[in-house]
Formats: C-alpha cells, structure tokens, sequence
C-alpha cells in the first residue's frame, strides 16, 4: 500500500534533479518513511548534506531545516549544530565521495567522538556531480574518469571503518531494500551516539556507464543479486564473498 510522505516534502517541487535511474530518489523516499517511524517533529529536525548528488536528497526537498554545506565538511557542521542545539535531532544525509574521500577525516572523529547524530550515507562507489572520478569507495578495477585502465586500490569497507572507529549504530543496506533501509535510519536517530546507515545506490550515469551497468533496470537486479546478509556472509569462506555485498546491521 502506498503511504503519503508528502507532508515532508516542500510544497511547489517537480521533477528531482537526479538521472532517470540514479537510486537516490528511493532513498528519499526511504529517509521519509524513516522520519515517519521514528516520530521526529519537523520542528525539531535538522538535515545536514555536503555536496554531490545525494546532497541534493535533504536540500531542497525535505519540509525541515536543512544546511548545504561545503564539499566534504557536512560532518563539521553537523558537529557545531548539534553542539550549539543538543536538542535537534540531527541527521546527515550525503553520498561516499563527500562522507567517506573528501571527509574521510571529520567521520573517523565524530565516530571516535560518538557524536548524537545519525547519518545516511549514499554510496554509489564513485564522484558523481563532480565528473565520476576515483572515490575511496571505488572497487578496484572499476574504471571512473581518472582511472580509465581500473582502479588499482582497494576500497574503504565504510561500516567496518566506523565501527572501529567507535560508532554507536552501524547498519548497510541497498536502495532495493527500501524498508530496511527506512527502519535503520529510524532505529540510528533513534540511538543515542553516532549511528551509520550505509545506503548503496546505483549511479547509472557515471559509474554505470563505465562499468557496463547503465542500464537502470538491470543495473538494480544485478545489485539485488549481489547482497548477501552479514549472517550468511560469516558463514562463507573468505573467496566466496568476493564481489558480494555485505548487508545488516554491524552495530546495534
Ligand atoms: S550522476 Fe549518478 S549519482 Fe548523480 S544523479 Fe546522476 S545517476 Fe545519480
């Protein structure tokens, strides 16, 4: 059955600025719905992004407060807001290029801190608004702008790098998996500390098209083929889970 999330929409909106397949319109649903379960009062809300094209989720279309900060510095902000105003739920909502390269450094600490915020970070393993070049979440050999030849380094895992870092609520999940992506994001504002949701979201447009997944429908089947829970990945000897998606909740 559908459900009306267009009380957290901003009146007057058309179309989203996103590519005709790009996942991160299901992720806003998903954030919506999120907001929804956990019974957050706009009033209250505050949604930080950086910039890219996940950043555009919260900035312009949520009905909340909402700051569009600089490249890599939504976590700075974030981390004066919820200093200054303890009281505002704070969710972040940017994608891996932004979170995880550029502001690999402010995550790392406010994980460290445990700083009370949740944040959903989209990664669709590539910059895309910027030109598709090489992120710290490229898997190797993917081929992006400035790695034409393949990537030769191997990529951030991002749950296990907060968890480490001292999170308090790390989960991962995929963009066809709506529900379970909106019911982490309710239970990490609903944690008290730092909580991770890890959203992974096609880009058919700059990492698709270079990697042989630009068709949108089959570049969603072939990720739904891809997730396998964390229980079952355990179970798998170390070659077996290559190329799969580890998807659960690390933390909790
Ligand atoms: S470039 Fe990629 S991530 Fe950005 S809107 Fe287009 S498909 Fe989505």
């Amino acid at each position: 059955m559908a459900r009306d999330l267009s009380h957290w929409l901003r009146e007057g909106l058309g179309a989203t600025p996103f590519c005709p397949g790009c996942g991160h319109g299901i992720l806003l649903g998903a954030v919506c719905r999120a907001l929804d379960l956990a019974g957050v009062e706009r009033e209250r809300l505050l949604v930080v992004s950086g910039i890219g094209c996940a950043a555009w989720i919260p900035s312009p279309h949520l009905r909340a407060d909402t700051l569009h900060t600089l490249h890599g510095r939504a976590l700075a902000f974030a981390t004066g807001a919820k200093l200054y105003r303890p009281d505002r739920v704070t969710l972040v909502v940017s994608g891996d290029g932004d979170l995880a390269s550029i502001g690999g450094n402010h995550l790392i600490h406010a994980a460290r801190r445990d700083l009370d915020v949740t944040v959903v970070c989209a990664n669709n393993s590539i910059y895309g608004m910027t030109g598709g070049q090489v992120a710290a979440t490229t898997p190797r050999g993917a081929r992006t702008a400035t790695t034409p030849a393949g990537n030769p380094h191997r990529p951030f895992d991002l749950c296990r790098l907060v968890a480490a870092a001292g999170a308090s609520y790390v989960a991962r999940y995929a963009v066809v998996q709506p529900d379970r992506v909106a019911r982490a994001v309710a239970r990490g504002i609903a944690t008290p500390g730092f909580a991770f949701v890890e959203v992974v979201s096609p880009c058919p447009t700059q990492y698709g098209r270079r990697n042989d997944e630009a068709d949108p429908a089959r570049a969603l089947a072939a990720l739904r083929e891809r997730l396998i829970g964390r229980e079952e990945a355990e179970a798998l000897p170390a070659g077996e889970r290559a190329g799969r998606i580890v998807v659960g909740e690390f933390v909790a």
